[in-house]
């Protein structure tokens, strides 16, 4: 099939390269450009946002996120952590890091009984049957400091240490690239803004923001918080089911009604929507979704000795430390109920850094090396949902948890619509 795809970040990414390799023509469209332009580093005017599957730090913790998601929605990690070990293996040499020794989770003496609380909603939620048909037999096992020594010489600091088994953590930045660059045969068209994803007799269209509507055999909407960000017009009726106006960063032209054209290497009828049927599918494809505001720092810190990535139990942060290499270290992150993109806060770096560095006291000399501000895609009820439509895929809300599950809900949505087969992950890695 030709198929159309709205969204380049972690999902468009990993939808073309699978569509690709299952015999599919595909073409991305993506209002940004291919690589990340990070929010310490990016113009102040005409900044395109750049995805947040770059922002993310890439834990993998489906027993941590246990904490803000349902046990169904957590399980699905450990059948992504499978699937990522077989897609990076798939990928030409040298391959992203993926890490899976675990993660630790760490306490001071003061938030001990924060930290009662959090394991005991663990334990409660890894009681449901959803998760127990999932997780692997390893629960959280308690370190006392000899252990946690052992494990992570470089900690120091914290009064209470448990290691969560089998979690790790994925280097986003390779792992985006390497996804767009062996998906080889994809066409990528970059900062063209995609306004609207309509199913049609025999598949369906891209409505693109200069006007232009191209047809395919299958469309797929994967604009995370963008599938909302562009939804209010004139056009479309009084925002209809949208919250305050998000703030955006790009002006785009109000989209102009125009005929299907047939698309130049697509030819085949795709007629307008009928009556009313526009209407609803654009309200399918916001799915009602919000930005969530993450900030995260990348620190320069040659020799931090730490292997796996370290969760600080915080009164106001979920604070986390993730070793991208030998060098680089990712401190994450805020999270805030606000749409609002400008530079990270003076509070949230000072919170976030003083929390990372009262365990790992080697961060005193790091340098920073960008400070970077995005919006999780998140649903009302804070779930992923996909939505398939004839030939119309929609996947969003993947929320704070995007690489832990993007395989998975991928592997779902192939499934259903039968346009690429399952990875088989009992085959013998490379
Ligand atoms: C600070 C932060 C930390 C995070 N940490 C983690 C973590 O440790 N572990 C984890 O599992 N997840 C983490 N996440 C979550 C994860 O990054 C997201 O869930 C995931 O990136 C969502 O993937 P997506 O493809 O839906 O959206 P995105 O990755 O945001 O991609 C959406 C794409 O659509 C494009 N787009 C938007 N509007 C349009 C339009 N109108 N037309 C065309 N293209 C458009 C964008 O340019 C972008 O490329 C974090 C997120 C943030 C912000």
């Amino acid at each position: 099939m030709h198929i159309g795809i709205a969204g380049a970040g972690l999902l468009g990414r990993l939808l073309a390269w699978r569509l690709v390799r299952a015999g599919h023509a595909v073409q991305v469209f993506d209002a940004a450009g291919p690589a990340p332009v990070f929010r310490s580093q990016a113009p102040e005017q005409g900044y395109v946002p750049t995805a947040a599957g770059f922002t993310a730090a890439g834990m993998l913790s489906p027993m941590a996120e246990l904490d803000n998601a349902e046990p169904g929605v957590a399980a699905l990690g450990w059948r992504s952590i499978a699937l990522w070990r077989q897609i990076l293996a798939e990928l030409p040499a040298p391959r992203p890091r993926l890490s899976v020794q675990g993660s630790v989770l760490l306490a001071h003496r003061g938030d001990a009984g924060a930290a009662q609380r959090v394991l005991d909603r663990l334990h409660a939620a890894t009681l449901a049957p959803e998760w127990q048909r999932a997780s692997p037999p390893e629960l959280v096992q308690a370190l006392d400091m000899a252990a946690l020594r052992a494990l992570e010489p470089s900690i120091a600091g914290p009064a209470q240490a448990w290691l969560l088994p089998g979690e790790g953590f994925i280097d986003t930045v390779v792992t985006m690239h390497a996804l767009h660059a062996d998906a080889a045969q994809t066409q990528w068209h970059w900062g063209q803004p995609v306004l609207a994803v309509d199913a049609g007799a025999g598949g369906g269209t891209l409505r693109l923001a200069d006007g232009r509507v191209l047809a395919f055999d299958a469309v797929i909407d994967v604009r995370g918080v963008g599938a909302r960000a562009l939804a209010p017009s004139p056009l479309w009726g009084e925002g209809r089911g949208e919250g305050p106006a998000a703030p955006t960063e790009h002006t785009l032209p109000a989209p102009t009604p125009t005929l299907p054209q047939r698309g130049r290497e697509h030819p085949h009828p795709n007629p307008l929507p009928r009556a009313g049927e526009g209407a609803s599918q654009r309200d399918a494809s916001a799915m009602g979704v919000r930005g969530v505001r993450g900030e995260v720092i990348t620190l320069d810190c040659p020799g931090h000795g730490l292997t796996r990535p370290v969760r600080l139990l915080h009164p106001r942060h979920r604070v986390y430390i993730v070793p991208r290499s030998a060098r680089q270290l990712i401190v994450g992150a805020s999270e805030i109920e606000s749409e609002d993109r400008s530079p990270v806060s003076l509070r949230s770096a000072v919170e976030l850094m003083a929390a990372a560095h009262s365990v790992l006291p080697a961060l005193a000399e790091a340098r920073i090396e960008r400070l970077d501000v995005n919006l999780r895609p998140a649903l009302p009820d804070n779930n992923p949902r996909i939505e398939c439509a004839g030939r119309r895929l929609a996947i969003n809300g993947l929320f704070r948890h995007g690489w832990l599950l993007a395989p998975a809900l991928v592997e779902q949505a192939l499934q259903q619509t039968g346009w690429a087969p399952a990875i088989d992950t009992e085959r013998e890695l490379a």
